[in-house]
C-alpha cells in the first residue's frame, strides 16, 4: 500500500534560479526593476480588500485583455501564471497514459513536468543544429495519440523564434484535431519581422492556443498571472479545470494597471533588446557559441562544461542557469550586471 501514486517518484523537479543575497541573479529571465509605480499602487489598493475573495470570473482583466487583442472575452482564459495554463492544457486535452504531449527539447522545463503530472506520455523532438524548433520533424512525429503540442517561440532556453511561414505549414500538417499551444512568454522582446505571432492565426485555427504572461516584460513574475488566447471551446475548457480563485485579487488589479500603462512599461523592452545584442556580440568575441536570441536571455551551448561555467560565474558573483548537459542560459539585465557577466565569461578557461 502506498499513499502516493508511484509515478511521482520519477517526476523531474523544476529547478528555480538561485537567489543569493549580494550576487547578481541572471538565472530566471526576470526583469531587475520592480513593477511600474501604477502597478504597485494598484496592488496596494487591492490588498486592502484582501479579506475578500477575488473575482472568480476575472471579468475586468479578461475584458481588458480582450480589448488589447480585439478578441471576445469568451476566447480568453486567465491563469495563475502561464505555467499553470500549461498544466490546464494537459488536463483539458489528455485522459491519461497513452495520450501524447509533444514538445521540442531543449525547451521550457515545465512541459515534461506538467505532462507527467497529467499522466500523459512525453514525446520530445530534438532542436535542430541551430537550436531552433524542427517543426517538420515534429509534424512527422504526430501519431493518432498526440493530443497536445507545445511550441515555444522564442524558445526557452535557447532563444530563437519560430518563423511565421514554417508555423503555418506546421499547423496545416498537424491538422485540427491536436491542440497546438504557442508559448509566447517572451514575445515582447521579439524584433525579427519573420517571427510567428499567434494572434492573427487564431480565427483560422480553433485548435491553436496562444500563451502569454505578465511575468517577463511586465515585471510581475511574483504576482503570478498569465493568459491564454484561443477558441471559445478551449477557453471554456481551460476555465473549467482552473481551481477556483487561482488568480488573486492583487494579481488581477496589478495586471489591469499594467495594461493601462502598457506603452510606458513595454518601452523598457527596447533597452533589453539593445543589451541582448551587446551581450551576444561580447560573448561571440570572447569565443563562445551564442545562437541569435529574440528573448531576454542568451544561450551558451557549453555541453558538459555547463556546470563548471555556472560555478565559475558564481565565483564572480553572477548566478546563471545551467541546464546540464546542454548549456547555460543567461538572463540579459541592466548594463552593469551584464558587464559583470561578460567579464566573468571572458575569464572562463574551463
Ligand atoms: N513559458 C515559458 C517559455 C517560460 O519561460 C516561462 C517562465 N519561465 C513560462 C511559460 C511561465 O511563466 P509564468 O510566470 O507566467 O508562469
Amino acid at each position: 500500500m502506498t499513499l502516493i501514486r508511484p509515478d511521482l517518484d520519477s517526476l523531474p523537479a523544476y529547478v528555480p534560479g538561485r537567489t543569493v543575497p549580494g550576487l547578481i541573479k541572471l538565472a530566471s529571465n526576470e526583469v531587475a526593476d520592480p513593477p511600474a509605480p501604477a502597478v504597485l499602487d494598484a496592488i496596494v489598493r487591492a490588498a486592502a480588500d484582501g479579506n475578500r475573495y477575488p473575482d472568480l470570473g476575472v471579468v475586468e482583466l479578461t475584458e481588458r485583455i480582450g480589448a488589447l487583442y480585439d478578441l471576445a472575452p469568451e476566447r480568453i482564459a486567465v491563469g495563475c501564471g502561464s505555467v499553470t495554463l500549461c498544466q490546464q492544457l494537459v488536463q483539458v486535452s489528455c485522459l491519461g497514459p497513452g495520450d501524447e504531449v509533444m514538445f521540442a527539447w531543449r525547451s521550457f522545463e515545465a512541459y515534461p513536468i506538467v505532462t507527467q503530472i497529467g499522466g500523459a506520455d512525453v514525446v520530445t523532438v530534438p532542436l535542430d543544429g541551430e537550436y531552433r524548433h524542427d517543426l517538420d520533424a515534429m509534424a512527422a512525429a504526430v501519431t493518432e495519440r498526440t493530443r497536445l503540442i507545445f511550441v515555444c517561440s522564442p524558445n526557452n532556453p535557447t532563444g530563437p523564434v519560430v518563423r511565421r511561414a514554417e508555423f503555418e505549414r506546421f499547423l496545416a500538417a498537424v491538422g485540427p484535431d491536436v491542440v497546438v499551444a504557442l508559448d509566447e512568454a517572451y514575445a515582447e522582446y521579439v524584433t525579427d519581422p519573420d517571427a510567428v505571432s499567434g494572434r492573427p492565426l487564431l480565427d483560422a485555427h480553433p485548435n491553436l492556443v496562444v500563451l502569454r504572461t505578465f511575468s517577463k516584460a511586465y515585471r510581475m513574475a511574483g504576482l503570478r498571472v498569465g493568459y491564454a488566447l484561443t477558441s471559445p471551446e478551449l477557453a471554456a475548457a481551460l476555465r473549467k479545470v482552473c481551481p477556483p480563485f487561482s488568480v488573486s485579487s492583487v494579481a488581477q488589479a496589478g495586471a489591469i494597471a499594467a495594461i493601462e500603462h502598457r506603452d510606458e512599461i513595454l518601452a523598457d523592452c527596447a533597452k533589453v533588446v539593445a543589451e541582448r545584442d551587446r551581450v551576444r556580440d561580447a560573448l561571440l568575441a570572447a569565443g563562445f557559441t551564442v545562437p541569435a536570441s529574440e528573448a531576454n536571455f542568451v544561450w551558451l551551448p557549453l555541453g558538459d562544461r555547463s556546470a563548471a561555467f555556472a560555478a565559475h560565474c558564481a565565483e564572480h558573483k553572477v548566478v546563471v542557469r545551467p541546464f546540464p548537459p546542454h548549456g547555460v542560459r543567461v538572463t540579459v539585465s541592466r548594463p552593469e550586471e551584464n558587464d559583470a557577466l561578460i567579464a566573468a565569461a571572458t575569464a572562463f578557461t574551463g
